[in-house]
């Protein structure tokens, strides 16, 4: 195997992870060697079925639950996008609760439902992106098939109390999904199948397997419709052939995950800490978004006042550190994160914020590094722009959202002058 280019410092490991060597190594057979189709009658295909067991046993063992009830998808977009579907397709209703801080997977998706003649009610969040449970009560209407709620944010890591929201939906008679692409191996899942979670999906990429599987778990009993309709593969509930060489790599990459968990919640937390407490003493007008208790181990989302994260991305782009302004799936849109916004943040504050994202392959030099590097280029950069802080018109920040919102206004004003 390759090994890990050292030119590049990766903070950014909620949009993808490195493979790991173990698992890579798991899978190089089902590429090379063992080709055989598992659907196959013969022995050569046989012979990969019994690897794709194994690895669905250790899938099914990360959220405790039984292999019956594990999916092989092609992504969590997909899991995601299935379970939604057949909720609706299996309850006959027409209503969904979302949040507005789900990942573009259930945004777009519940967006086009919406479109087509579904109902969408979608939750806000306090500023703290924290969700109340009593809210998602309130929206439960007679006529909802499903409540989706991600277990943990992408953007700022922070966690929803999901499993007394399953309790709430089975008490209601809705059921329950649950996007954790962003959990594995961060937090514990093994009493998932104890739960009352009817879905939930997971995606190899971000518990460093490869790019191109996904898992959904339905819960036993919970009726399920195939997304993907084609042979009888995954027991009738999604066609197409499997993508072995990929689920031989999530199985072991599931084990990894299990026993790199305490390591995880510890040392990468720890890691993550130090970077955002070394960040907060070292500049001014920094501010960590979310409830920084109730998040992920290894999620910083900070807003740097003054700056545009874009322009900190490049530059940070320049000397090999990788972070990301929102998800990876809508970098280089110009509009403030979706997600920042439903956290009530000013579009100048959500315009000026970078997520870092830390795993076990980071090192205490990584976190040097980057703190080696940030401080004074915030420093540089807050200097050169007309929002900087000593700018006279921005000494206080809220001077800059007050002049945001007259400008809204002012644009308001003229677009209506204009109709
Ligand atoms: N849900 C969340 C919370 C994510 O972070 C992502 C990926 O960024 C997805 C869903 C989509 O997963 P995939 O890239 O496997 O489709």
């Amino acid at each position: 195997m390759h090994a890990p280019r050292n030119d590049v410092t990766y903070l950014d490991n909620n949009a993808t992870t490195r493979i790991a060597p173990e698992v890579f190594e798991a899978m190089v057979p089902f590429l090379t060697e063992y080709y055989g189709n598992p659907s196959s009658a013969y022995s050569f295909g046989k012979r990969v079925e019994g690897h794709l067991k194994e690895a669905r046993e250790k899938v099914a063992a990360l959220v405790g639950a039984t292999p019956k009830e594990i999916i092989f998808t092609s992504c969590g977009t997909e899991s995601d996008n299935a379970a939604i579907w057949s909720a609706l397709q299996t309850t006959g209703k027409k209503h969904i609760v979302t949040t507005q801080v789900e990942h573009s997977a259930v945004i777009n998706q519940t967006d086009w439902l919406e479109k087509n003649g579904y109902g969408v009610t979608r939750l806000g969040v306090a500023a703290d992106g924290t969700l109340s449970l009593a809210d998602v009560e309130k929206a439960i209407r007679d006529d909802t098939a499903i409540v989706s709620i991600m277990w943990a944010n992408n953007e700022t890591g922070v966690t929803f109390p999901v499993e007394e929201i399953a309790s709430l939906c089975k008490e209601k008679g809705v059921l329950f999904h649950t996007d954790a692409v962003q959990t594995p191996g961060k937090i514990d899942l093994r009493h998932v199948a104890k739960s009352d979670i009817d879905f939930l999906s997971m995606s190899g990429h971000k518990l460093h397997a490869p790019k191109g599987v996904g898992v959904l778990y339905v819960k036993k009993r919970t009726k399920i419709l195939p997304y993907v309709i084609g042979g009888g593969q995954e027991r009738g509930k999604r066609g197409g052939t499997e993508n072995v060489a990929s689920i031989v790599g999530l199985g072991r990459a599931s084990e990894m995950a299990l026993e790199h968990l305490a390591e995880e919640q510890v040392r990468v937390k720890t890691m993550r800490d130090r970077f955002e407490n070394a960040l907060l003493a070292r500049l001014p007008h920094l501010y960590v978004n979310g409830n920084r208790e109730q998040r992920l181990p290894n999620t910083s989302n900070i807003a740097f006042d003054f700056v545009e994260a874009e322009a900190v991305l490049m530059r940070l782009d320049a000397v090999g550190i990788c972070a990301s302004s929102g998800s990876a799936c809508t970098t280089g849109s110009l509009d403030p994160s979706h997600v920042l916004s439903a956290m009530s943040l000013t579009p100048a504050r959500a315009r000026s914020c970078v997520r870092f994202s830390f795993s076990r392959y980071n090192s205490d030099a990584d976190i040097d590094r980057a703190l080696e590097v940030i401080p004074p280029m915030i420093e540089e950069l807050r200097a050169m722009s007309p929002l900087g802080p000593e700018h006279p018109d921005n000494f206080d920040y809220d001077v800059v959202a007050a002049r945001e919102k007259e400008e809204k206004m002012m644009a308001a004003t003229l677009s209506s002058l204009n109709d």
